[in-house]
C-alpha cells in the first residue's frame, strides 16, 4: 500500500449518551467498528438487517485529555517545522463533535487549551533552547467563507477583494494583503490568537456567518539563520492550524437559501481537499489539482512530501448522531487508505 500524504487521527468527543451496541471503539488497535440497522429510503428501520463497517486509523484517541492529544498530534510536527519544513494540522468533523475544542480548546480553564496555544508554547520554548540560530515568529489568520478570504487579525474583519492567494518564485503560498503580526513571545502569539476569535465572533454578528460554516487557518510562520555560520541561508517555514468548516450534511428543510449556498461550497472545499489529498499519495499521478479551491491553494505548499500533515476527524459518539460519525470516519478513511 502507498503511503498517505497525511496522517489520520480519530478522536472522540466524550457523551454520556455513548451509542453502545452501534459504535465500537478500540482504541488500543486503533480500530473503529460500526454496526447499524439498515434504514429503508424513508429512513425507517426496516427488519434486522445490519449495515457494518470497521475502519482502521493512525490513531485513535478515544475521550483523551487535550495535553494526550497535543502529545500524539502537536510534537513531530513542531519538531520538523523547527527544523525548516511546512506542517498542517487540520480538525474535521460535523458541527458539535470537538474541532473547535480541538484546535483552540475553551480559554477559560488552562488545563483545556488545544493545540493551537500548545504549539506556540512549545515553538517559543523549542526556540529559546537553540541559541546558536536567530529566529522570528509571525502569524496570520485567515478564514475562507463561501470561497471568499477574512484576516481576522484585522479590526475590521468585513473582508476585502483585495486579499488573493499568491504564490511566489519558491513556490511559498501566502496572501496578498492579509496582516502578518511580528511576535516575540507566546503572551504576544496567544494574545493575537484571541483577538482573532473575538473578529472571528464579531463577523458572526455582523456578516450573519457562523463561523461553523467557515475554514478558519492560524499560521505560524518562521524565519531561521545561523548565528554561527557567517553567510548563513535564511530558512523559512510554516505551521497551519485548520478549523475545517462541519462537514454535516444540510437536511432537505435548508434546501435553499443561504445555508445551501454555505452547505455547498463547503461540500466542495472539503471534498477537493480530499481530492488533491488523494492525488499526493498517488505516485503515477500527473497533475494535484491545487487550484480548485481557496483552501488548497493556500495550503499548497503545506500538504503532502516533506511536510508533515496531520487530519484530526473529530467525532461525536452519541446515538442520534450515528449517521454523520459514519460519514465522518468514511471520509477520514478515505484519506488514508489509497
Ligand atoms: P465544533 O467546533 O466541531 O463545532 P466544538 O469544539 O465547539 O465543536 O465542541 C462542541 C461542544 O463540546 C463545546 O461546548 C466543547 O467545549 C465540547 N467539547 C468538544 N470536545 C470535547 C472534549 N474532547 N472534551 C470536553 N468537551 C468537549
Ligand atoms: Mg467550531
Amino acid at each position: 500500500m502507498v503511503k498517505s500524504a497525511v496522517k489520520v487521527i480519530v478522536r472522540t468527543r466524550p457523551t454520556a449518551n455513548f451509542a453502545q451496541g452501534y459504535l465500537d471503539v478500540k482504541d488500543g488497535i486503533r480500530a473503529i467498528n460500526i454496526n447499524l440497522p439498515k434504514k429503508n429510503e424513508t429512513q425507517n428501520v426496516v427488519n434486522n438487517q445490519r449495515e457494518s463497517y470497521s475502519f482502521k486509523f493512525d490513531n485513535v484517541l478515544h475521550n483523551s485529555s487535550q495535553e494526550t492529544v497535543f502529545e500524539e498530534c502537536g510534537r513531530e510536527v513542531i519538531s520538523s517545522f523547527i527544523d525548516g519544513y511546512n506542517g498542517t494540522i487540520m480538525a474535521y468533523g460535523q458541527t458539535g463533535a470537538g474541532k473547535t475544542f480541538t484546535m483552540t480548546g475553551t480559554t477559560a480553564n488552562y488545563k483545556q487549551r488545544g493545540i493551537i496555544p500548545r504549539c506556540i508554547e512549545h515553538i517559543f520554548q523549542e526556540i529559546s533552547n537553540k541559541p546558536e540560530k536567530a529566529f522570528n515568529v509571525s502569524v496570520t489568520y485567515l478564514e475562507i467563507y463561501n470561497e471568499n478570504l477574512f484576516d481576522l487579525l484585522n479590526n475590521d474583519p468585513t473582508g476585502s477583494d483585495d486579499y488573493q492567494i499568491m504564490e511566489d518564485a519558491k513556490g511559498v503560498t501566502f496572501v496578498r494583503g492579509i496582516q502578518k503580526v511580528a511576535t516575540t513571545s507566546e503572551e504576544e502569539a496567544l494574545s493575537l490568537m484571541f483577538e482573532g476569535e473575538a473578529n472571528r465572533a464579531i463577523c458572526e454578528h455582523q456578516m450573519n456567518k457562523a463561523s461553523t460554516r467557515s475554514h478558519c487557518v492560524f499560521t505560524i510562520h518562521l524565519e531561521s539563520r545561523s548565528r554561527v555560520e557567517s553567510n548563513g541561508q535564511i530558512v523559512y517555514s510554516k505551521l497551519n492550524l485548520v478549523d475545517l468548516a462541519g462537514s454535516e450534511r444540510v437536511g432537505k428543510t435548508h434546501s435553499s437559501g443561504q445555508v445551501l449556498k454555505e452547505a455547498t461550497y463547503i461540500n466542495k472545499s472539503l471534498s477537493f481537499l480530499e481530492q488533491v489529498v488523494i492525488a499526493l499519495s498517488t505516485p503515477s499521478r500527473e497533475h494535484v489539482p491545487y487550484r480548485q479551491s481557496k483552501l488548497t491553494m493556500f495550503l499548497k505548499d503545506s500538504l503532502g512530501g516533506n511536510c508533515k500533515t496531520l487530519l484530526v476527524a473529530n467525532i461525536w459518539g452519541e446515538a442520534t448522531q450515528l449517521d454523520e460519525t459514519v460519514s465522518t470516519l468514511k471520509f477520514a478513511s478515505r484519506m488514508m487508505r489509497v
